[in-house]
């Protein structure tokens, strides 16, 4: 199955997209992910995409189309994958679509999460992760169980990212309007596009997104 989780930044794709994994069996693929880690090794994609990240702008459609279309031709995406961040912009949809044609497969679905944004705001300046095992958390919406513990690998170790700043998140947000959302009506064409109301409480959103899974 190949999936593409759609939303503004904070809707909650990496959040979902871990339980997905997890009840699909298949492996995420988060552009956000790998480019924060070229930055963090100090690679040319990173050294490229280090200021556009940290002023809430997209990168190149140049960089994340390469960057996926190499991951998707590595073994672990051989029986599917799911997409989180990308594609961000039509011309990004349109390659997508063409890597995959080009080796006779096609995208299942595209899953949209809903979120308001003045929700947005609050979710991503709330949001930090376990450094040792990255999993996701939240300030107020979703605490470890023991306070400073992490739940999955019990490290005391956390941290926040560079651009889940107030600024920074005002111009993600207007990126995410003008670049991305022309996504939705491009996906409403193809017939793929499925909506979930992502203001729901984070089970509630799994609960929907798998029954959408279920229909296909
Ligand atoms: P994205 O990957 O879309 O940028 P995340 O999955 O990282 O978003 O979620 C952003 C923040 O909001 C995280 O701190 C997460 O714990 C929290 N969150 C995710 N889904 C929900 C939800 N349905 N309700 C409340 N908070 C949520
Ligand atoms: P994310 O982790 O998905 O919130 O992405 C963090 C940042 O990485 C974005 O604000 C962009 O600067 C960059 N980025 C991630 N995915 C893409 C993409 N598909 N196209 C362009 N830039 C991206």
């Amino acid at each position: 199955m190949i999936i593409v989780l759609l939303g503004p930044p904070g809707a909650g794709k990496g959040t979902q997209a871990a339980r997905i994994m997890e009840a699909q069996g298949l492996v995420q693929l988060s552009t956000g992910d790998m480019l924060r880690a070229a930055v963090a090794a100090g690679t040319e994609v990173g050294i490229k995409a280090k200021e556009f990240m940290a002023a809430g702008k997209l990168v190149t459609d140049e960089i994340v189309i390469g960057i996926i279309a190499d991951r998707i031709e590595e073994d672990d995406c051989r029986d599917g994958f799911l997409l989180d961040g990308f594609p961000r912009t039509v011309a990004q949809a349109q390659a997508l679509d063409k890597l995959l044609n080009d080796k006779d497969r096609k995208l299942d679905v595209v899953i949209e999460m809903k979120v308001d944004d003045e929700s947005l705001v609050d979710r991503i300046t709330g949001r930090y992760i376990c450094a040792e095992c990255k999993q996701g958390y939240h300030d107020t919406n979703l605490k470890p169980q023991k306070a400073d513990v992490c739940d999955g690998c019990g490290s005391t170790n956390f941290t926040r990212r560079a651009d889940d700043n107030r600024e920074t998140v005002t111009a993600r947000l207007a990126t995410y309007h003008a670049q991305t959302a022309p996504l939705l009506p491009f996906y409403a064409a193809q017939g793929v596009l499925r909506t979930v109301d992502g203001m729901a409480d984070i089970n509630a959103v799994a609960v929907e997104i798998n029954d959408v899974l279920s229909r296909l």
